[in-house]
């Protein structure tokens, strides 16, 4: 049986891009031409896909925010993303306030699409931008030009959007102290209310890792590249309030990150989406899809169903809710993973003693120490 007291958010997984980009380990597969015939059946798809996994429940859920992700989202024909949100309308309530998200890619967009996105209920738009320098674009192995960019977001304050997320990135190969301070004064310069701001790593399984970038940055230029940035954030009033996020006001944080980071339920639907749902029992369920376009189009959208271990459920609370910078409220942890505080009474004891947590009665609160070493923080709740 399923918790009803929780609301889910959507993730829409679109699973073409129109080149791989060589530090990406999003899952995505080269568009070779935009198919009308192939995304109709892939959108047919994702509703079959969702139908399937709403056979959990035994009532119609509520939904409080929908991300449409990739993949480059925006390569899809608006026609289709209005149809796919008229039909997911249709199979699960979706609140008056949901934030409704799309990435956009700067090359894939137009002022049109744009209007037809935002009539079919999408409020939030997310734009990877990475950089506004071309040469680092190019070093990115991103098709976009930052010309190109600028025009994306112009065209998106020109039709009163105001929930703009900019994503923009920091150690990119080459890049200079001052490209990326630039960087971010140009980010900032468009007043966005959400800017995710990232640093370069090096993923499994991508081309960045297969064949080594040449002037990849070393940490002593990287940590003075993050001081910078904080500051420059803070300088024009935004406040931090995840390791990548900044807001110019909190109203802006984005609700749908905000569920996983606050170990929230989700559904996820599409190619190699996962869902993540919450059993009365406290058992907590993952549900992967399958990572093979064709497959999944052919119908065969599950690949697998793990229950979560009781470890797991400690370490990937933690894993997501460190990533926030506001306090812990134990009941949180009580609430989401079913165990009792006492139970992780030497783990926490532990980050107490190295000062990477502080706590009282009621809340955990993560340090500066914490944060800066997040990483041996979290080794203590494996
Ligand atoms: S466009 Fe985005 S999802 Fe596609 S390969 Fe590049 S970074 Fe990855």
């Amino acid at each position: 049986m399923i918790n009803f007291n929780k609301n889910y958010s959507l993730y829409i997984h679109i699973p073409w891009c129109l080149k791989k980009c060589p530090y990406c380990d999003f899952f995505s597969k080269i568009l070779i031409k935009k198919n009308k015939k192939i995304q109709f059946k892939y959108i047919n798809s994702l509703l079959l896909d969702l139908e399937k996994t709403l056979t959990f429940f035994k009532k119609k859920i509520y939904i409080k925010s929908i991300f449409f992700g990739g993949g480059t989202p925006s390569l899809m024909y608006g026609k289709y993303i209005s149809f796919l949100l008229k039909e997911i309308r249709k199979k699960v309530y979706i609140s008056k306030l949901a934030e409704i998200t799309i990435e956009i890619n700067p090359n894939s967009i137009s002022e049109n699409q744009i209007i037809n996105y935002v009539n079919n209920g999408i409020n939030r738009f997310s734009i990877g931008v990475q950089s506004f320098n071309n040469r680092n674009l190019k070093n990115l192995g991103r098709l976009h030009s930052a010309e190109e960019a600028i025009n994306a977001i112009y065209i998106l304050k020109k039709n009163n959007i105001s929930n703009i997320n900019i994503d923009m990135m920091y150690g990119i190969p080459g890049q200079s102290l001052n490209d990326s301070y630039q960087d971010l004064c140009k980010a900032i310069f468009f007043k966005p209310n959400h800017i995710s701001w990232y640093q370069l790593t090096i993923e499994k399984n991508t081309i960045f890792e297969k064949y080594k970038p040449k002037n990849l940055l070393n940490d002593d230029i990287l940590w003075k590249m993050f001081l910078q940035g904080k500051k420059l954030f803070f300088q024009n009033g935004y406040f931090q309030y995840e390791i990548s996020s900044f807001v110019r006001n909190y109203k802006y944080k984005c609700k749908h990150n905000l569920n996983y980071w606050y170990f929230g339920n989700y559904l996820g639907i599409g190619c190699n989406a996962h869902s993540k749902i919450t059993l009365f029992d406290n058992k907590i369920i993952r549900i992967i899809k399958n990572n093979n376009i064709k497959q999944y189009i052919n119908g065969n959208f599950i690949t697998s169903i793990n229950t979560l271990l009781y470890q797991d459920k400690i370490f990937e609370f933690f894993l997501n809710r460190f990533r926030l910078y506001n306090k812990i409220n134990k009941k949180e942890f009580v609430k989401s993973t079913g165990i009792k505080v006492i139970n992780i009474t030497s783990m926490i004891d532990k980050a107490l003693k190295l000062n990477y947590l502080k706590e009282d009665n009621n809340f955990w609160y993560i340090t500066n120490k914490g944060h800066l070493y997040l990483n041996d923080l979290l080794e203590i709740f494996i």
